[in-house]
């Protein structure tokens, strides 16, 4: 195996990669919250996952992935710095489109699985449901109970800081002093002994009593809710990973992963709760996507900018072209997304496509030169190096590029790309020979448009070119003249 290396946000340094065990790696990465559908943020660091779990593979080790579905728990104060306040977001959907909780997970679960698998993000060895987990939970709770690391108050159980030094170990202290600064200002659960307690049980009503229709308006009941040890409730949103995590993949994992979002609230606390109940560290590497960005800015629901996978095939580009567009950043940049840059990588994607089809239907294998095998073997050398440093998939692609155009024989390019896109994931290996047809109608307007350039009137040229381009073809003009594709281009 060459050697891999990552940056571990636990060091805030980039470490050679050495698994655990040699025979396998053990991978969590925090999974979608299924009360609505993803946005394109959060499918790039599932896609920066994936292209993790794909470099590895291709190395030679064998992953064990898991995956969580955050169905439960997760509530909205997440949003304002504390993950103990507000509501429960799969409660709060089901009350918005008027079904169950139960009904919104399945719902966008199942969406979840096939946004997946449009943007060829691999399955996980295991996909797993918080609410499936339940006892799994209560136990681990049971667990940091008997080592005294946590108090019951009204309102549910929670894991107590003070018992726990190493606390805020993974942000550093000027994430601890960051959230102590922004805390000021929130409205704290009266009874919390410390502001960064946070909840491993949280009770439907006050004691964990149950329902009692005497006194409980009934569109407050939950539909999600469990007896425990403690009183009726449900889990707290970090206990789910920690449970689920050291029952498929043992006490201390090899990589655990998610958006940077995660280090200080939610990654933060899942250290504290399994190293607290083990007493063995619990994550060897910890690695941590940046955001995706959108126009420069911050996206959000309220801001109209959350794209969803939905959105992005609703306007004409396939869910590959955006995955091209996250292959263009490394995972530890932020990515600013603009419809232009995903349009500019979808034609990037259709010819990247062209090339690798021209190479597929010409046969040009000779007996290679010692020069170009050796060219070949670099090739393939530097691709290697470019994704075992820390995962530089940009570097990865332009070592495709420039394969694809080089000089070597064009079975050695097509074998380069079909390798090489084990890891990149666009589907090359698809790409067949599909004749598009233009449109009459937009021949003529082509042909209208080459009389008006050729008369100067560039303006109006434009517009043609847009009008063009909103009937779903791009056009490039080039010295052999106007190259026309359709914007979704052949697969
Ligand atoms: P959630 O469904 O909210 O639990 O988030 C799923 C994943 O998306 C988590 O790993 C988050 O850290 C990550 N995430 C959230 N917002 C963004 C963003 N704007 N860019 C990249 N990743 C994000
Ligand atoms: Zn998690």
């Amino acid at each position: 195996m060459v050697d891999i290396f990552l940056t571990n946000s636990l060091t805030r340094k980039k470490e050679k990669f050495e698994p655990i065990n040699r025979q396998s790696v053990g991978m969590y990465t925090c999974g979608p919250t299924v009360y609505y559908y993803p946005h394109i943020g959060n499918w790039r660091t599932f896609f920066f996952e994936d292209i993790l779990r794909r470099v590895l593979i291709y190395n030679g080790c064998q992953v064990v992935q898991v995956m969580n579905a955050t169905d439960v728990g997760h509530l909205t104060g997440d949003n304002v710095g504390d993950a103990d306040l507000g509501e429960d977001r799969m409660e709060a959907a089901a009350k918005r489109e008027g079904k169950t909780a139960w009904d919104i997970a399945n719902f966008y679960i199942k969406d979840f699985l096939e946004s997946r698998e449009k943007l060829n993000i691999q399955t996980p060895e295991h996909f797993v449901r918080a609410t499936d987990h339940i006892e799994d939970q209560i136990n681990l709770i049971k667990r940091l109970e008997e080592k005294e690391l946590t108090y019951v108050t009204k309102m549910g159980v929670y894991f107590d800081v003070s018992k726990f030094p190493s606390y805020g170990k993974l942000g550093g202290q000027k994430m601890i002093d960051k959230r102590a600064a922004t805390r000021e200002e929130l409205k704290e659960d009266s009874e919390k002994k410390n502001p960064f307690d946070f909840a491993l049980w949280k009770f439907s009503y006050p004691g964990g009593r149950s329902f009692d229709s005497a006194q409980d308006d009934a569109a407050s009941r939950r539909h999600m809710e469990w007896d425990s040890p403690w009183g009726k409730g449900f889990p707290g949103w970090h206990i789910e990973c920690s449970a689920m995590s050291m029952k498929y993949l043992g006490e201390t994992l090899d990589i655990h992963t998610g958006g940077v979002d995660h280090i200080a609230i939610h990654h933060t606390n899942e250290i504290a709760q399994s190293e607290g109940a083990t007493g063995k560290p619990f994550t060897k590497y910890w690695l941590h996507g940046e955001f995706l960005k959108v126009d420069g800015g911050r996206m959000g629901k309220s801001l109209g900018n959350a794209y969803t996978l939905h959105d992005i095939e609703n306007k004409g580009y396939e869910a590959l072209a955006l995955r091209y567009l996250y292959l263009t950043a490394h995972y530890r940049d932020s990515l600013n997304f603009t419809w232009d840059s995903l349009s500019s990588a979808q034609i990037a994607l259709n010819k990247l496509r062209e090339q690798v089809l021209a190479a597929k239907t010409q046969i040009t294998r000779t007996l290679l030169s010692t020069e170009k095998r050796k060219k070949v073997d670099d090739y393939s050398i530097r691709f290697v190096n470019a994704v075992n440093d820390d995962l530089n998939t940009p570097q990865a692609l332009a070592v495709l590029w420039e394969a694809l155009k080089s000089n070597i024989p064009s079975e050695d390019k097509y074998d380069l790309a079909l390798s090489f896109d084990e890891v990149l994931g666009l589907k090359l290996a698809e790409v067949q020979d599909i004749k598009v047809e233009i449109p009459e109608e937009i021949r003529k307007l082509l042909i209208d448009r080459d009389k008006l350039r050729l008369e100067g009137k560039f303006e109006e040229s434009d517009k043609l070119r847009r009008s063009i381009e909103e009937k779903g073809f791009t056009l490039e003009d080039t010295q052999a003249g106007t190259v026309v594709r359709p914007l979704r281009g052949s697969k």
